[in-house]
């Protein structure tokens, strides 16, 4: 008897389940026999609090915080988190401990330590610091590549073929990501033609990226756009587009999430308590919400191996160290549903 009820919730979870597809999605491998197991469709859920949050805010957080931050972000489940950005002290002296906090990050197992990189410079550091990835922004806009980086986006794209020989030669394994921002439009620039984001993209791994992502960093994209540009980019590059990185300037950032996810993409970028920003795109406030994010994937039957109760608790002792500091995020304010599992597994108890 047990076990036919066991087999019939595991119809339930197949049943209920009809995306994303195992074409699309990896899945999940497990001891039980593979006629028996339901795909589990899984998410990765990168922190980059630490950097794109912290940077674009007043109040520097003390390098003793932004460890508890990190240590509490690891025991809650998240497993990849952006520790800080190899920049000038002076440019941004928020992330002037950078290379400490990246040290304590190298001693969490199996954490996936990345770093913003915006040059060369910034490239030896994450390498001599042993950084897992390094993230190398590009901007397809013209005008706020100019502003931000002082460079052209083919500068960049030259820029990462040196650092990735840079990599070669220093026998390290830290991974490059071509980070291509204001894919879907700028404030300096206004319109991005999809056609350059695809270009820029594929050059970056033409020149020796191991990977790209796709990020609005100004808060312009919906999730029609987001559908199309990411399907064809993953047309053009499959797999190696391999992030989604999203604002919550206008309020689009989960509907945004989802259509990366419905065009068969598992890996977003995410700030706790939704801080963020660029300091060089008026008006680009907030990442979407980790603790948001996480909750909205694992309703969705996505696991995400990240225990949301843990992130309110961290969101809280965060918002603490930036008292007055504009914070967002939605979960935090209603709190988790009592007596309300995941959508997926309560379809399948009823099944
Ligand atoms: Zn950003």
């Amino acid at each position: 008897m047990a076990s036919e009820m066991y087999f019939l919730i595991l119809l339930g979870i197949f049943r209920i389940l009809p995306r994303p597809t195992p074409k699309r999605h990896p899945v999940h491998t497990s001891p039980i026999p593979s006629d028996l197991q339901p795909p589990v469709a899984r998410a990765i859920v990168r922190e980059v609090g630490l950097r794109d949050g912290l940077q674009s805010i007043a109040t520097v957080v003390s390098t003793a915080h932004k460890i508890e931050w990190l240590n509490a972000a690891y025991a809650a489940g998240q497993r990849e988190i952006e520790v800080g950005s190899f920049v000038p002290a002076r440019l941004l002296p928020q992330l002037a401990d950078t290379a400490e906090v990246l040290a304590h990050a190298k001693t969490l197992p199996g954490l996936m330590a990345s770093v913003l990189v915006p040059n060369f410079k910034g490239a030896e550091r994450a390498l001599d610091c042993g950084a897992d990835l390094m993230v190398v922004p590009l901007s397809a806009s013209h005008a706020h590549s100019l502003a931000n980086l002082r460079k052209t986006p083919d500068e960049v794209v030259a820029e990462v073929a040196r650092i990735r020989a840079l990599r070669d030669s220093s026998g390290r394994c830290t991974l490059i990501e071509g980070g291509v921002g204001t894919a879907f439009g700028c404030t300096l620039q206004g319109e991005v033609a999809e056609s350059e984001v695809l270009r820029l993209m594929q050059a970056l791994l033409d020149a020796g990226a191991d990977h790209v992502s796709l990020a609005d960093t100004v808060g312009f994209a919906d999730p029609a756009s987001v559908a199309r540009l990411f399907e064809k980019a993953r047309a053009l590059v499959g797999d190696r587009l391999a992030c989604a990185h999203f604002h919550d300037t206008r309020g689009m950032g989960l509907a945004n999430v989802y259509a990366a996810w419905q065009a068969g993409i598992t890996r977003f970028d995410a700030c706790l308590a939704g801080i963020g920003g660029c300091p060089h795109a008026p008006g680009a406030s907030g990442n979407v919400t980790t603790e948001d994010l996480v909750f909205m994937l694992e309703r969705m039957g996505v696991a995400t191996g990240i225990d949301v109760a843990a992130l309110l608790e961290l969101r809280q002792r965060v918002a603490g160290w930036l008292a007055g500091e504009t914070l967002h995020g939605t979960l935090w304010q209603a709190g988790l549903p009592q007596n309300a599992a995941p959508a997926a597994l309560r379809e399948a108890a009823t099944a």
